[in-house]
């Protein structure tokens, strides 16, 4: 069967053309074909139709085959260009193909054409799939999957673009930062796709709104930011602030499910508030926190803001800084069996001492390190540390296994089994001496990824609990899809039992349930002696909670160890 192939041809005489094309069909192709004499006829012609590839005359009467070359080439159309000519002389040729001409062909010996076509052809496919994949390459880079939009890094180098310009061209610029308040509920109840799709939407709304040269990007998760890279008036961004509020203010549709989403905004302005792409993305951060601190839509940066804030302080780099100096510790609290009555280990509890502020609780800075990176070498320090202790003690002649807290970030983190692997190694411990707590929101944000990671940590042999459960929306049928070992029922039932009767009851059951999956069940936050009997009356397996004792130091575990009445095993 003969290809198919659109011709544009450049020429004044018919004859020629029809030779071309008689050429053409002869060496099997069935040209689409269009002949132009003129510069109009041809801009008409590239406006109107594709061509796979244009041959021209050289000199015409009221043409030339260099001024359509030019022509193709001002459309940035990449179509083979080969001029046919009787009369070129090879200097002329030579002028043709620096200019951009592909090939040229003398009018009395066609014998080529067949064979250029074909290369031609081919090497122009070739260039399009290197665009193409150029393209997917550069697109990868620059725009996050979910919502197309533009992500962080391509914020990042369009930042910095306009920090340039505006500063050349002496003019104000700002940037805003959001993310959604409470989506880590939304999305724990709706489940991730629901999650995902409101993300989208969200975006969508976002995108409706902003228009060159500003700016709308997805920096991860649920943070979006906008861009103003040339302002009028610094006041200008109030404006934006309200119709940003105002685009997500109507309910988003989530499978006829309406839900409302609501924003907190942090803005910096240039040069106010910072002369470079990092500071103002670390202001407009302070802003953001502080705006969701005093119940503000929306938030400028202030000097007088940048004061001592967990999350500022992650921003800062001040946690990698504590990393390297030492200024992080673990307390470690014991967990007992309740119907054995022996001490099954302790869990590793992560402290900031703080030179300035002092000590800062985990709470504060887990979740910043999760969203500002850090979370890696975090976890890497806490087990590390956790592991250290653990060999110390069992020189000193106490076996004693040690939970370590895993962040939901680190669950997606495919490395994390070989790191912890090292570590066992390095400090010459079995699997066992190890166990690791992860909350089932954690599991739940991402189970296919999750469950792979935990059936190969729990394979090395470590021992897998269930953090503050009852917290997500998790069935306890679903966990039992995973390898896990115990559940840990968190504290806010186990210390709202002793005034709530429906706390109580919902203990007794998961106790029940856990029990019938083949899972242990540990409570925690065990304030009294009242509620360890309690308990242990439901047949919990396990508890840790102030009353056995508080998260002390490592020296202070083992007086504990040696003057409570509570032995290991
Ligand atoms: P968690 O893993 O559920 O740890 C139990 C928390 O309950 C600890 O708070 C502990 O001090 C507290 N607690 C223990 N017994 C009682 C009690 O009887 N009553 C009350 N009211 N509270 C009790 P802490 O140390 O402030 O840690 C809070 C959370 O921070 C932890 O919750 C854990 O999710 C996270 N965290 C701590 N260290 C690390 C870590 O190294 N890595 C990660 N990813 N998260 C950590
Ligand atoms: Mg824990
Ligand atoms: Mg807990």
């Amino acid at each position: 069967m003969s290809q198919t192939i659109r011709v544009l041809i450049v020429e004044d005489s018919e004859e020629d053309a029809e030779l071309l094309v008689r050429e053409l069909t002869k060496g099997g192709y069935d040209p689409t074909v269009l002949v132009v004499d003129t510069a109009e006829k041809m801009n008409a012609a590239l406006e109107r139709n594709t061509w796979d590839i244009v041959f021209s005359d050289y000199s015409m009467p009221d043409f030339n085959g260099l001024r359509a070359l030019e022509l193709l080439r001002k459309n940035a159309l990449d179509v083979p260009f080969i001029f046919v000519s009787g009369t070129i002389g090879e200097e002329v040729a030579v002028a043709g193909m620096k200019a951009g001409a592909n090939d040229y062909l003398m009018k009395g010996n066609l014998k080529r054409l067949i064979p250029t076509i074909e290369r031609e052809l081919s090497q122009a496919k070739m260039r399009l799939d290197h665009r193409q994949s150029e393209e997917m390459v550069r697109h990868l880079a620059y725009y996050d999957p979910l919502t197309a939009l533009p992500n962080r890094t391509r914020l990042h180098e369009r930042l910095q673009a306009a920090i340039v310009a505006a500063q050349f061209e002496d003019h104000p610029m700002a940037l805003l930062l959001m993310d959604l308040n409470r989506f880590k509920e939304i999305n724990d109840t709706l489940g991730h796709h629901r999650g995902d799709f409101l993300l989208q939407q969200v975006g969508q709304r976002l995108s409706e709104i902003v228009y060159e040269p500003n700016m709308v990007a997805r920096l991860g998760g649920d943070e979006f930011a906008v861009l103003l890279p040339k302002l009028t008036e610094k006041e200008d961004v109030h404006a934006m602030a309200h119709k940003i509020i105002e685009a997500l203010s109507k309910p988003m549709m989530i499978e006829d499910l309406p839900v409302v989403v609501d924003v907190g905004i942090g803005i910096a302005v240039y040069p106010d508030h910072g002369a470079n792409a990092e500071t103002l993305l670390q202001r407009a951060d302070v802003a953001m926190y502080t705006a969701k601190e005093i119940g503000k839509e929306y938030a400028i940066y202030e000097d007088r803001l940048n004061r001592y804030s967990p999350r500022r302080l992650v921003l800062l780099g001040e946690l990698r800084q504590a990393i390297e100096k030492n200024e992080l510790l673990l307390h470690f609290q014991p967990k007992i069996d309740l119907q054995e009555h022996y001490v099954v280990g302790v869990e590793a509890l992560a402290r900031w001492k703080h030179p300035e502020h002092g000590f800062i609780p985990p709470n504060e800075f887990v979740i910043p390190a999760e969203k500002s990176g850090l979370i890696k070498p975090f976890t890497e320090w806490v087990l590390n540390a956790a592991l250290r202790q653990c060999h110390a003690w069992q020189e000193e002649g106490f076996r004693i296994n040690v939970a370590v807290n895993l962040s939901r970030r680190n669950l997606q983190d495919p490395e994390i089994p070989d790191l912890i692997a090292t570590l066992l190694s390095t400090h010459r411990l079995e699997p066992t001496c190890l166990s690791l707590e992860i909350t089932e929101s954690a599991i739940m944000e991402d189970p296919t990824n999750a469950v792979k990671i935990l059936t190969r940590l729990s394979g090395m042999g470590i021992e897998i609990s269930i953090d503050d459960f009852g917290t997500g929306y998790s069935s306890l049928a679903s966990l039992t899809r995973l390898p896990v070992r115990s559940l840990k029922i968190d504290k806010s039932f186990i210390l709202g039992m002793a005034e709530n009767k429906n706390d109580a009851v919902i203990v007794h059951s998961t106790i029940g349930l856990a029990h019938h999956l083949g899972l242990n069940v540990v409570a925690e936050g065990v304030e009294s002696a009242a509620l360890l009997e309690k308990l242990s009356a439901f047949g919990c397996d396990e508890a840790q909670g102030y009353f056995i004792s508080r998260p002390v130091p490592a020296e202070d575990l083992i007086r504990w160890l040696r003057e409570s009445s509570w032995r290991l095993k």
